[in-house]
């Protein structure tokens, strides 16, 4: 019997581009550039074109491309074994839950592995629901938890959930950075309240800190959890290891995934220490805590608290801020930002002129809402390289 060797794939960015038209689903917006290399802030298309990453592949790089440490843990991890549903236990996974739980915000003492936010999202709807015996999940406007059908029920962007309605009951979604809404909404039928501290997806907006000691005061009053959703926010976009560092908080339950393993799909949920375990055959996942993802996530972890990459995103988040603010276009309306998540709000559309403009500049940033441009850069990014970004910005600005 004779095996066929797997074609080839394209080579071309017209060619990539083309097959992946023909095939795939749809439901991306796609861009017009196929990447196909990466090394800290800087890609290659197909084509050889170099561009500056100011996007860390939607906020899962915060390394950068390829970085040692995780090209090493993968490799090696890869060879020893790869796959371990949970039900076994792993050396690699051991490992990891302990070194996550000592970094989480202190009082969390358990955690759920799974493989995306999405994931993540859902596991802690579910588990708010076992703990409290209560149903109702308190969200805020603008906010992003995923597109799975839990998840989606919590997310707010109308155009995304409307098509698939009805979602799951009893989800309300209150303004961000207003207590007195969430004073109205949270009642004794309240499971969890559910938010982010730097809206990501809904337009780069930090808490405030006032609000966030309250919705925290509020929960513990009224016996609602607090979910702090930091999907994207975890893992040192924020210049802390969690945007919780920056608020003096701890949730009762963490959403975890993007940057967690370097890339690698991977998700978690960070479980208070007052709930002990959780019952047996209530919740799992084929793929949660796999070796594979566990070895990388905690060569990952290793390295943001180990180094001074944390020191690091916050002094060049500042400076970012810094050099954007000084900006005068008469286009920019507000610069937002924390450590090295930062928006550009602006008094136009920002999709999909801007990103084409800045493509054309060989910069790759992200829209965050109709107006708001948002830059996700690797915490590795120089300080040259960052340059380089706001040169690009003011340019597509003045044109
Ligand atoms: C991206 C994101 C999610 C969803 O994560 P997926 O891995 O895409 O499912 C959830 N919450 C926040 C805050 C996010 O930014």
């Amino acid at each position: 019997m004779t095996r066929s060797e797997p074609a080839n794939p394209p080579r071309t960015n017209a060619a990539i581009i083309a097959t992946e038209q023909a095939h795939t689903s749809g439901v991306y917006p796609k861009r017009n550039i196929a990447l196909v290399r990466g090394v800290g802030a800087q890609v290659w298309d197909a084509d050889g074109v170099e561009y500056l990453d100011c996007t860390s592949a939607q906020g899962a790089a915060n390394l950068g491309h390829c970085h040692p440490a995780v090209v090493a843990a993968l490799n090696e991890q890869a060879q020893t074994l790869i796959s371990c549903p949970e039900i076994f236990p792993n050396d690699q996974r051991a490992a990891y839950q302990q070194a996550l739980v000592a970094a989480l915000p202190s009082g969390m003492a358990r955690v759920f592995l799974c493989n995306s936010g999405a994931e993540a999202i859902e596991g802690a709807l579910k588990f708010a629901r076992l703990l409290t015996g209560r149903t109702g999940i308190v969200a805020t406007k603008r906010g992003f938890h995923g597109r799975t059908m839990g998840a989606l029920s919590t997310t707010w962007e109308p155009k995304y959930r409307e098509p698939f309605a009805p979602l799951i009951a009893d989800v309300t979604h209150v303004a961000y950075n207003h207590l007195d809404e969430l004073d109205r909404a949270v009642n004794a039928t309240t499971a969890a309240v559910l938010i982010e501290l730097v809206q990501g997806e809904g337009g780069v907006r930090p808490a405030d800190p006032a609000y966030v000691q309250g919705v925290a005061a509020l929960c513990r009053e009224r016996g609602a959890l607090l979910i702090v959703d930091e999907v994207q926010t975890g893992f040192g976009r924020t210049g802390r290891l969690w945007a919780c560092d920056h608020y003096g908080i701890t949730p009762d339950l963490i959403t975890l995934a993007k940057s967690i393993a370097g890339g690698i799909p991977m998700g978690a949920i960070g479980i208070h220490a007052r709930f002990g375990p959780l019952q047996p055959a209530m919740h799992g996942t084929t793929f949660g805590g796999n070796p594979l993802g566990c070895a990388v996530a905690r060569a990952v972890l290793h390295e943001l608290t180990t180094t001074d990459l944390l020191c690091q995103a916050a002094l060049k988040g500042e400076y970012l801020l810094g050099k954007l603010r000084a900006l005068t276009s008469p286009k920019l309306r507000e610069v937002r930002g924390m450590g090295l998540i930062v928006g550009l709000e602006l008094k136009e559309r920002v999709q999909p002129y801007l990103i084409r403009l800045l493509e054309e500049q060989r910069v790759l940033a992200l829209p965050a809402g109709p107006t708001v441009l948002r830059l996700l850069p690797p915490l590795v990014i120089e300080y040259a390289q960052l340059d380089r970004a706001v040169a690009a910005i003011a340019d597509v600005l003045d044109a």
